[in-house]
């Protein structure tokens, strides 16, 4: 793994958190984006090598609807950057960590992505990152 890619930060209102991140990083987001097959509306702001990904519900089965309701508002997941995902996919699974998914999917921001879950990683949900055409 490289670097950290993104923290991921569960909000209730993207627009309300963005403002607030905006002031806050003094910069705007450079992008939303919607997953609609993880039910996810997403902001990125750029931080140095790293970005801070905003991420509010599209509707009530999304696990960032379920997680606000569990937990409230705040820091939802770590992404870590790998070059080869499917690699680090079979790494991890030997190694005993347990994936959400078997197969990678795709991610906001043009990404290959998958899970790890919080149970094998000591409470904290953990994503992979590809970027994809690389
Ligand atoms: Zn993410």
């Amino acid at each position: 793994m490289k670097k950290i890619e993104h923290i991921g930060i569960a909000v209730e209102n993207i627009d309300v958190s963005n403002a607030l991140f905006a002031k806050l990083l003094g910069k705007d987001n450079y992008k939303i984006e919607t997953v609609e097959s993880e039910g996810v509306k997403t902001s990125f702001f750029r931080l140095g090598e790293s970005k801070i990904e905003l991420l509010e519900a599209t509707n009530e089965n999304s696990p960032i609807s379920k997680y606000i309701k569990k937990k409230g508002q705040g820091v939802h997941h770590l992404a870590f950057h790998v070059d080869d995902i499917e690699k680090e996919m079979d790494r991890l699974k030997s190694e005993g960590f347990v994936l959400i998914n078997d197969n990678y999917k795709d991610g906001a921001d043009n990404k290959k992505v998958c899970f790890l879950h919080p149970k094998s990683t000591g409470g904290v949900l953990i994503e992979l990152c590809q970027e994809k055409d690389s």
